[in-house]
């Protein structure tokens, strides 16, 4: 039988306490928790190399500074461990790493592909400066966050396949980038993103393409195509950082790799090699 777990009344009741904007950044700093596969990477299953998501230097640099950051990840310790590889020297500042050993599972699920729920709580626990008033969960999985849904910022998922990323690339850490400089003067972010939730440039696709409005010169007609509402002085971007891994030796440093141009199975084999 599934059990259906619901917010607490309780976190219901905070999440309607009015945010009110803060003249200077809210101390302590708020608590960012990044999801990684994703949100941040997208793996390669077969060669076990990742890409990291165009903007993440600086969107690292910016949360770095305005965050308490940590990493939640529903992977195991081994693989976080390697994909925390793409913190570089920001990764000493992570105040916390968990993995799929942090989510109480029992030792089937653990082994398999169960949807895990990340329950806040389990950190508030560990964390007690924390709250639903002042943590924030960026991660692409909305069915993860049932139980805090207020304190979630849903990114689009990273999918270095995807033709929509490789025709027209994209600047999703730079929109949330946007976000949070406005969320970390908040002292109620459960209130403030139950009211003012992250849109991703990836939901917000043209419609023009639905009949209503008959100006034919200026309709674009591909409908995959991201609307152009853009964020001023940012380009979408098809450019990543490729992480590879040598099972026997030092890792060799990442490529910049443009995948709007760069043919992945060409690149695919040469790691293969
Ligand atoms: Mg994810």
């Amino acid at each position: 039988m599934v059990t259906v777990r619901n917010p607490s009344k309780g976190y219901l009741d905070q999440a309607n306490v009015l945010s009110k904007t803060l003249d200077s950044v809210a101390r302590p700093k708020q608590l960012l928790i990044l999801d990684l596969n994703g949100t941040l990477v997208s793996r390669m299953k077969s060669t076990g190399s990742l890409y990291l998501r165009p903007y993440h230097n600086r969107f690292f640099d910016y949360i770095f500074d305005n965050f308490t950051v940590m990493v939640w990840s529903s992977a195991r310790p081994h693989n976080v461990d390697k994909m925390c590889r793409i913190f570089g020297e920001h990764r000493k500042k992570l105040r916390l790493i968990w993995d799929r050993t942090n989510f109480g599972l029992s030792t089937k699920d653990y082994n398999s592909k169960v949807v895990t729920i990340k329950d806040l709580e389990f950190i508030w626990k560990s964390l007690p400066d924390y709250d639903a008033t002042n943590t924030i969960l960026m991660d692409d999985s909305p069915e993860k966050t049932i139980l805090q849904p207020h304190n979630h910022c849903v990114v689009s998922e990273f999918d270095h396949h995807s033709s929509t990323f490789r025709n027209h690339g994209e600047y999703e850490l730079a929109s949330v980038q946007s976000y949070l400089e406005k969320v970390q003067y908040q002292d109620n972010v459960s209130n403030y993103i139950k009211n003012h939730p992250y849109v991703s440039p990836a939901n917000a696709t043209n419609s023009n393409s639905n009949g209503d409005d008959d100006d034919d010169d200026n309709d674009d007609d591909d409908n995959g195509d991201p609307s152009d509402d853009s964020l001023p002085g940012v380009a979408r971007s098809t450019q990543c950082y490729h992480y590879i891994f040598n099972k026997y030796g030092e890792d060799p440093a990442p490529i910049l790799c443009d995948l709007g141009t760069d043919d992945l199975t060409a690149r695919v084999s040469r790691l293969q090699l």
